[in-house]
């Protein structure tokens, strides 16, 4: 099988790394210049989508910030999965509040805003304090602001003012504030045949706005519901690939915050910790195959490694660490690969990301501070 993917960065090269096993040959189509390339080596294979739509098996994507014509095409093809719509939703936080009412799952109370009046009518539905977020474009909790005093609303909307103007159909979505007790996901993947295969549910601690930890847990309360909220959006979307919901959890009851269409970060801890990888269970997914297991084999986490290129080669020394790079030029911040640390015993887990704290640099790895002795 020959599979084209939208975007071409690390999600499309650990997805090739799970293909290669199965004989499913990945391209990527790198959406900032047009070209197709290699996701492993960034190797450039041809220019044109076209030629490489003709080419390909299946199409599939690996973000949701893609223009919406170039999808068109792709959709024309009929070679396209999840769905396009699925794609667009992802990336439009107004399309994507309205697929979440409609699949009936709970989300925050929201509003759209386009103008200053919308402004005082959102605060007085949605009420303060309240979170604000561009409808396009937003990523890592970049293009957000958030209202907790009504004297900051001038200063504020002159910030959002800008935003809508920046870019074409831009607008800002209010949503009311969730003082949640923690942030979990869960990721799963829905087949052509409709079968449904969901994750353990992974904890996540995000740092400055960043995912930093991902853990999978074992809550079966929590996952019993989160499992039927992903099987009302995958359902209500006709979705075929892994799809990621990503929740508040509020007092026991989880609060949709936002999905994602794709192979997700809080799910690279499957690489080690799952009978089979969501980056592999996509790709069965979208080639028609059937689902691998989603059983959890060992206890999990997963840290990001944000913008830092080298790390002790005593880490590979370590028993249950694994590296992932992702072969980025450095950059503060950038995600550039990730470590997924395993238990093979209870309760081993703690103690290796304590000894892991022991050995990382404590300002690059902030979410591991909790862990060190
Ligand atoms: P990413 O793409 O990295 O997931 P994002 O830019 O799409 O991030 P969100 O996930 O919507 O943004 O928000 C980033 C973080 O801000 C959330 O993980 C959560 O911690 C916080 N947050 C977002 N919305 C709310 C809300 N309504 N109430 C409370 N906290 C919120
Ligand atoms: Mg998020």
């Amino acid at each position: 099988m020959r599979v084209l993917v939208l975007g071409s960065g690390q999600l499309a090269r650990m997805m090739s790394l799970a293909g290669a096993p199965l004989n499913i040959e990945l391209s990527a189509y790198d959406v900032t210049n047009g070209n197709i390339v290699h996701p492993l080596t960034q190797t450039v294979l041809g220019s044109g989508l076209d030629n490489a739509i003709a080419n390909a098996d299946v199409i599939t994507a690996e973000f949701e910030h893609i223009p919406h014509p170039i999808l068109d095409i792709c959709e024309q093809s009929g070679k396209f999965l999840p769905t396009t719509e699925a794609i667009k939703a992802g990336g439009d936080r107004r399309l994507e509040k309205a697929l979440l009412d409609n699949a009936g799952v709970r989300n925050a109370k929201y509003a759209v805003i386009n103008s200053r009046e919308d402004f005082d009518v959102a605060i007085e539905h949605v009420g303060i304090p309240m979170v604000l977020k561009s409808a396009l474009g937003g990523y890592d909790g970049k293009g957000q602001w958030r209202l907790k005093d009504l004297a900051d609303v001038e200063n504020i909307w002159a910030q959002m003012a800008d935003c809508i103007a920046s870019s074409d159909n831009q607008a800002i979505v209010a949503e009311e504030f969730v003082p949640f007790q923690r942030e979990v996901s869960l990721v799963g993947a829905r087949g052509r045949d409709g079968s449904i295969a969901v994750y353990p549910l992974a904890e996540n601690v995000h740092t400055e706005g960043v995912l930093s930890l991902s853990t999978a847990i074992a809550d079966q309360e929590l996952q019993a519901q989160a499992q039927q909220m992903f099987t009302s959006v995958a359902e209500s979307l006709n979705y075929v690939g892994v799809l990621a919901l990503e929740f508040f959890d509020l007092n026991g009851q989880l609060v949709v915050n936002e999905i994602a269409p794709r192979v997700h970060n809080s799910g690279h801890w499957t690489q080690q910790g799952a009978e089979t990888c969501q980056f592999e269970n996509h790709l069965r997914a979208v080639c028609n195959l059937p689902l691998g297991s989603t059983q959890l084999i060992r206890e999990t986490a997963m840290i990001n490694i944000l913008g830092e290129d080298t790390l002790p080669n005593e880490l590979l020394a370590m028993d249950g660490v694994h590296i992932h790079w992702y072969g980025k030029e450095k950059r503060t911040g950038r995600k550039m690969g990730h470590i997924n640390v395993c238990s093979d015993y209870s309760g081993e887990l703690q103690r290796r990301l304590s000894a892991l704290a022991d050995v990382l640099d404590k300002t690059a790895f902030p979410a591991l501070a909790k862990f060190a002795r």
